[in-house]
């Protein structure tokens, strides 16, 4: 652009000047020619004659030449050219019948040279060339070059100061990004990138921050998940180690006790069992890996597990019963709906007292979602428990839920198996008492009712 602007103006004005200086040049030649035009022959003492009142003042030098190119006149009064022969380009394309002019401008001037023929009934009698060397319009160009050159500097000057500056602003940024980013690479999941202003570097940490709170919440999940999870499985091992040292150590154990232990031992193994296979189908749920979706009538499924579970209830004195609406169809695989069923109603009777009740209830909504309840009138679930209670191994009472044959991650199970199919699930409270546990699943858009 700078460029552009120190060229392009100057070669208009330029060329602007040499339009005006062809103009003016050669309307003065014509003046001089005209006067000429009247003498049939062309002498040193006729050309002067005739020269003393046309020749123009303003103008560097003005030759006349015979048809030969002999100068008869010349107003260089010093080392004129009177009586040699010109052979300036001008002056022999003006011998030969054409009027002609040439301008250049170098070194602070311009120079502007114009001749024409003089003709005496058409015959070529000599030739008029006037020069014209002029500063004063090159030193207003010069002017202006100079305006520009400065102007430009400027400019580039403003420029490159303002570029320094914001991209030492934009460095410093991604510096500090950086070294946020490497910290956290690290391992330092608390550490954030401080950074200010509204532009995109501050957009990028901005978002590189909740990544990174994310990250950390992840992390944290993660830790505690490892460590509760060997915590459980270390509690029914070191039962069956004291079980088994107490076998071998006691001497002479009457065989009522060793099997009571033997028995003992075989119920904390089951116990490990229940919490691997858990465990392993939690993993296979974060892994994301799921089984092909299919459209699965809910109702056949409660109905199978309720069948399973009446023993339990009736064991316990709990009365279970359900009821059902038409068309609860959903798109899921069938062994997932049997686990979050299992689950809840499986809590339902085991925290409720004897004596008490659950009811289950299966529906389809307006818009095609399938919503299931599970309600019992037991003790129900603290307020203040409520928002953890799908939380991998939170328990409310966990001596409670340990004595029941509890791992602490069946809810766990449940909301993750009902949210990777689009679902969601909810805890809540009855007010007459109990607790309430609501599944919603998006209904099958491919079945019409009839
Ligand atoms: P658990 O194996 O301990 O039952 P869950 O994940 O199934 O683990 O449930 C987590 C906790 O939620 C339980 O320990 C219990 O405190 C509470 N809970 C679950 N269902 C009920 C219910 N129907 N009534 C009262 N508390 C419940």
């Amino acid at each position: 652009m700078l460029l552009l602007l120190n060229t392009y103006p100057l070669l208009v004005s330029e060329d602007l000047v040499f339009r005006s200086k062809a103009t003016n040049l050669q309307g003065s030649v014509s003046v001089m020619v005209n006067a000429l035009s009247g003498l049939d022959r062309l002498t040193e003492e006729s050309v002067s004659g005739a020269m003393s009142v046309a020749a123009e003042a303003g103008l560097s030098r003005i030759l006349v030449t015979d048809a030969a190119g002999r100068v008869l006149y010349d107003t260089r009064e010093t080392g004129g050219a009177v009586g040699s022969v010109a052979l300036y380009t001008e002056i022999v394309q003006a011998l030969m019948g054409y009027d002609a002019f040439s301008c250049t401008y170098r070194d602070g001037a311009f120079r502007s040279r114009a001749s024409s023929p003089v003709l005496y009934r058409n015959q070529i009698i000599g030739a008029v060339y006037a020069y014209e060397y002029d500063t004063e319009q090159a030193a207003l160009l010069a002017g202006l070059q100079g305006n520009l050159l400065r102007l430009s500097a400027m400019v580039g000057g403003a420029v490159l100061v303002l570029s320094l500056i914001l991209s030492k602003a934009l460095t410093r940024k991604i510096g500090r990004l950086l070294t946020a980013i490497r910290q956290v690479r690290e391992g330092a999941y608390s550490h954030r990138a401080d950074i200010r202003g509204r532009d995109e570097i501050a957009q990028i940490g901005q978002e590189f921050n909740s990544l990174t709170d994310r990250l950390q919440t992840t992390e944290t999940a993660r830790r505690r998940f490892v460590s509760d999870a060997s915590h459980e499985l270390k509690t029914p091992l070191a039962a069956i180690r004291l079980l088994s040292d107490s076998i071998l150590q006691t001497e002479a154990m009457d065989p009522e006790t060793t099997r009571e232990f033997v028995a003992d031992i075989g119920r904390e193994a089951e116990r490990l069992s229940r919490i691997t296979e858990d465990l392993l189908r939690l993993t296979r749920l974060d892994s994301g890996v799921l089984e092909p979706p299919a459209a699965v009538d809910v109702l056949p499924v409660l109905e199978q597990v309720l069948r399973m579970m009446n023993l339990v209830a009736q064991e316990k004195g709990v009365d279970l019963t359900y009821s059902a609406g038409e068309d609860c169809v959903v798109w899921a695989a069938r062994d997932e709906i049997h686990q979050v069923i299992y689950n809840l109603v499986d809590n339902a009777v085991k925290y409720s007292a004897s004596g008490g009740s659950v009811q289950v209830a299966l529906f389809r909504e307006e818009d095609r979602t399938v919503r299931l309840t599970v309600s019992d009138n037991g003790a129900g679930i603290p307020e203040a428990d409520l928002p953890r209670i799908f939380e991998r191994f939170y328990r409310v009472d966990k001596a409670r839920s340990r004595a029941a044959g509890g791992t602490g991650l069946g809810l766990a199970i449940v909301s993750d198996t009902v949210k990777r199919r689009g679902g969601a699930v909810e805890a809540a409270n009855r007010p007459g008492g109990g607790a309430v546990f609501t599944v919603q699943w998006p209904g099958w858009e491919g079945r019409t009712s009839g």
